[in-house]
């Protein structure tokens, strides 16, 4: 989330351009827009750059600093990454649970793209006993039950699908 300046009322002081460990912020000399009295006053050049530390709103003396709330072209593209990964997660579990028989869960946590296996296991291990997974050490073992074509069978996979959406993802992208 980057910071936007209130031109009318930078005092053009420049302590935001010094302060700030990303270089966002810069001195504009020419007051092009016209906006303020003074030639001198504080623009955003480096949106993107913004890590949301809040350091320029912290010292600005003038109080004319504040954060953005429209989400950088940054996070919108981290939001579609994340959706992006949770849809394919969920492609991979349903093929996973009608194809194998029984599979390691660190072969699990590869497919799923899981950084840690903990974030699997935690889901795993929350499961009730009826879900047609059974959890014996380091592998996981899927019922045939699962595996037929009947409507049952895709009814308990829909479910396990949901408790698996409902979960906190992590992925191996650095988000
Ligand atoms: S919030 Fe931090 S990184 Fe962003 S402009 Fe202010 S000082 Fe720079
Ligand atoms: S610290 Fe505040 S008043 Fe000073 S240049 Fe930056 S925005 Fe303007």
């Amino acid at each position: 989330m980057p910071i936007i300046i209130d031109n009318a009322c930078c005092i053009g002081c420049g302590i935001c351009v010094d302060i700030c460990p990303e270089s966002v912020i810069d001195i504009d000399h020419s007051n092009e827009q016209g906006l303020h009295e003074l030639d001198e006053i504080a623009i955003v050049v480096r949106k993107e750059d913004c890590t949301n530390c809040g350091l320029c709103i912290t010292e600005c003396p003038a109080e004319c600093i504040e954060l953005d709330n429209e989400p950088s072209v940054h996070q919108m593209e981290t939001e579609a990454e994340k959706e992006d990964l949770k849809k394919d997660r969920l492609g991979i579990l349903e093929k996973i649970i009608k194809r194998y028989v029984e599979i390691s869960i660190s072969d699990m946590c590869q497919l799923l793209k899981f950084e840690e296996e903990i974030d699997l296991k935690k889901w795993l291990i929350d499961l009730p006993d009826h879900v047609g997974f059974e959890i014996r050490i380091d592998t996981v073992y899927i019922s045939s039950k699962l595996q037929d074509d009947s409507s049952e069978a895709q009814k308990a996979i829909d479910e396990l699908l949901k408790s698996f959406s409902d979960i906190e993802y992590k992925s191996n992208k650095k988000l």
